[in-house]
């Protein structure tokens, strides 16, 4: 099977043995600024590279942005992808490439990936987030993404969060969970702490290497977070809870202690993992998604 991962600065695409393990792997920086029909250029090309003309099997897609599950087209998506809202990502790759295209956003198809071949391997029930630029999240229940009304069910990031009052979401507003734990987040944090403008993954890096107050920001970002995965299994009761994205090696240690700490007693045994597919996870969900077809959610095409 073949999934394809559209993000705003790469787009990978792999060829996935039935196991979930990536055979063969190919990438290409994600021309955003030459708009759409550059990026679904893109996107099928190195599709069509790894299909080499064989057969007629639909391909899956995890994209940034909101999918429409009835349609594969973007709802909404944010300026890493200027253009992308209304795009019919399904439709516009299923004539490139000339066979089904299965679309769903890109959180989605991590957890997808991660419950087939990673951390939520037989899992029915799980709660990702995943931590990168922003925060996005997904539920899986009974082994399916939940799609919720519009597609954009599990979107953690807007819930409010303690301390996140003077910190901009990336929806526009303020005080919530995903201005504080994220790239972005820790980036502003320090800002506001220090005057110093760098990047996330650069208040990280600080952070290991002993930066008094990179620690603070981080552990206060990830113990916020930790708290809040903490009433999420309250009300999701998931078997799992995978941190993803590429803060959550930063964050983790500061985000358990919180979710043990918080953890009501009726969910006493949920654990909180790393999610373990890496860069691989929307390749391979969005492979899974091609092969289970209607009975996943996402948008179809073709
Ligand atoms: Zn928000």
């Amino acid at each position: 099977m073949i999934g394809v991962d559209i993000g705003g600065t790469k787009t990978a695409a792999a060829l996935v043995g039935p196991g979930g393990q990536v055979l063969e792997r190919r990438e290409a920086p994600t021309p955003a600024r030459s708009g759409p029909d550059a990026v679904l250029d893109t996107a099928a090309r190195l599709a069509a590279d790894l299909l080499g003309g064989a057969g007629t099997g639909p391909v899956g897609v995890g994209t940034a942005g909101t999918v429409d599950p009835a349609t594969g087209s973007i709802r909404y998506a944010t300026d890493s992808l200027p253009g992308w809202t209304g795009t019919p990502v399904a439709d516009a790759l299923a004539v490139r490439l000339d066979r089904p295209v299965r679309v769903t956003n890109d959180v989605n198809a991590a957890a997808l990936g991660e419950c087939w071949a990673g951390a939520g391997r037989d899992r029915a029930h799980v709660l990702l987030v995943a931590v990168g630029t922003g925060l996005g999240g997904t539920v899986v229940r009974n082994g399916r993404v939940e799609a919720g009304a519009r597609g954009a069910a599990g979107e953690v990031g807007h819930l409010p969060a303690p301390g996140a009052e003077r910190l901009r979401c990336g929806c526009g507003r303020y005080g919530h969970l995903e201005a504080i734990a994220s790239g972005t987040g820790l980036a502003a944090a320090y800002a506001i702490a220090t005057g110093a403008r760098i990047t996330g993954r650069a208040v990280a890096d600080r952070a290991a290497a002993g930066d008094r107050v990179a620690r603070q920001v981080v552990d206060r970002a990830g113990t916020i977070l930790g708290a809040t995965l903490a009433g999420l299994v309250a009300l999701l009761d998931p078997e799992v809870v995978l941190v993803a994205g590429g803060a959550a090696g930063a964050l983790l240690p500061a985000a358990s202690a919180a979710y043990w700490a918080e953890l009501p007693a009726g969910w006493a045994d949920v654990p909180l993992l790393a999610a373990t597919l890496g860069a691989d996870a929307v390749v391979v969900g969005a492979a899974r998604l091609a092969m289970d077809g209607p009975d996943i959610d996402g948008g179809i095409s073709g």
